[in-house]
């Protein structure tokens, strides 16, 4: 069981190794929904502050996280969280287009078109009012 447990670990670790720290900076932040310290970010992912500050700016100019300045124990330091969730596989599992018999013949342009398809407009407003309900129940 342990050693499974160990074999595990890892993998992920050399899952991990592979992700870019751009993308590994995101997901950190991302698992840190309520926000997380730029300095705690920098030690558990091994950067310096310098290569870590410049790769926290681009994932902000990206929209993709956010950065508030803030005071940490005299010191000052940024807070780091998400601008955007990723999609997750359970948000579109559930999508028509899976099971439609014309998807292979639906296209942007086409005949058949999302741009006019009712099980997909019925399906998108369906998870944002499920969105809306979910942020609502948060607060
Ligand atoms: S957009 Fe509509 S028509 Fe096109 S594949 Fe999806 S469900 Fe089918």
């Amino acid at each position: 069981m342990l050693q499974k447990e160990l074999q595990n670990k890892q993998s992920e670790s050399s899952v991990e190794q592979h992700i870019d720290p751009l993308s590994m900076i995101y997901k950190v932040v991302v698992e840190h929904e309520s926000g997380v310290l730029q300095s705690s970010l920098w030690k558990e992912l091994n950067l310096s502050s310098r290569d870590g500050s410049r790769l926290a700016i681009r994932l902000e100019r990206r929209g993709m996280i956010k950065r508030e300045r803030m005071l940490d124990a005299g010191r000052w330091t940024y807070i780091l969280t998400p601008a955007r969730m990723p999609a997750r596989v359970e948000s579109i599992e559930q999508i028509p287009c899976l099971t439609c018999p014309s998807e292979d013949r639906c296209c942007a342009t086409g005949v058949v078109t999302p741009h006019h398809c009712n099980l997909i407009r019925d399906w998108t407003t369906n998870q944002y009012l499920l969105q809306i309900k979910n942020n609502g129940n948060k607060t």
